[in-house]
């Protein structure tokens, strides 16, 4: 469902909501850009969104692995706005379940996972590409909610937000290989990577997408394989939505390092803990 916020358009996914606030940006917040002159007001505006002071929105330094960022709950004095900022941890999942803190992640063609409890109320931001899902993000992020707050598997809820999709997301030989020393099967790998684009009336490639098939060369599903962990993790099936919405199709809305490279912009994640 797409929502007005104060600073743009956004996707939010009803039954995510009725769980968890929560949203999805699009191209219309200058997040993360080269031509963004203000970076820290975009990320300000996420948090307002989400009804949080900006200084309550905890992000973290993403490095395409599986480490995970508790965000802490205690209520720190926030910062004066001038105090230089202390670096971001490093992590691709943020967990919490406090209530008066947000967490965030930033994509353009990763997967920006929102996951909640709709029993606890705890909620958890992942960041995967083909490297964080080789190391099973989905999975870690669940497991993870589970250890630090008892959240069972069958409570949860998760969105998928936009991401690169099998229309556009070509990969080399490499990337399916290591999908395939990391221990998924035959059958996941057959699903997941496919000898050509596949476009949808929702999706088309982009035009640089060779419509053949290149040698040693395979297209991706971010979507499928990103589902599939979450389910392996226990997330009933009914409960998973993915938006389908691919970032290198949608030039005009989404962000994409495929399509755009250094110049892209970053689309935000972000979610907030229930009491
Ligand atoms: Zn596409």
């Amino acid at each position: 469902m797409w929502v007005q916020a104060h600073a743009g358009q956004a996707l939010v996914c009803h039954p995510l909501e009725a769980a968890a606030s929560h949203l999805f940006t699009t191209r219309r917040w200058p997040l993360g850009s080269a031509a963004s002159a203000n970076r820290t007001d975009a990320w300000a505006d996420v948090a307002t969104a989400l009804d949080l002071d900006p200084a309550r929105l905890a992000r973290a330094h993403q490095v395409h692995g599986a480490a995970v960022l508790v965000a802490g709950g205690q209520r720190a004095p926030a910062p004066p706005c001038e105090t230089p900022r202390a670096p971001l941890p490093d992590a691709d999942i943020i967990l919490s379940n406090d209530p008066t803190r947000g967490v965030a992640v930033q994509a353009a063609d990763c997967v920006p996972l929102l996951v909640a409890d709709r029993r606890t109320g705890a909620v958890a931001a992942a960041h995967a590409g083909w490297r964080g899902l080789a190391v099973r993000v989905p999975e870690v992020a669940i497991q993870r909610l589970a250890r630090e707050f008892g959240s069972r598997p069958a409570d949860l809820l998760a969105a998928i937000g936009p991401s690169i999709g099998p229309c556009c997301y070509e990969v080399g030989e490499d990337v399916r290989a290591r999908y395939a020393t990391a221990g998924f099967s035959g059958p996941q790998l057959g699903r997941w990577f496919m000898s050509g684009p596949r476009p949808s009336d929702k999706n088309l490639s982009m035009p640089s997408v060779a419509a053949s098939r290149r040698r040693g060369h395979w297209f991706f599903d971010l979507w499928a394989a990103t589902r599939e962990q979450l389910e392996s993790a226990g997330i009933p099936s009914d409960r998973i939505y993915v938006v389908e919405l691919c970032t290198a199709s949608h030039a005009g809305t989404l962000c994409s390092f495929r399509r755009d490279g250094s110049r892209a912009g970053r689309l935000a994640g972000a979610i907030r803990a229930r009491n």
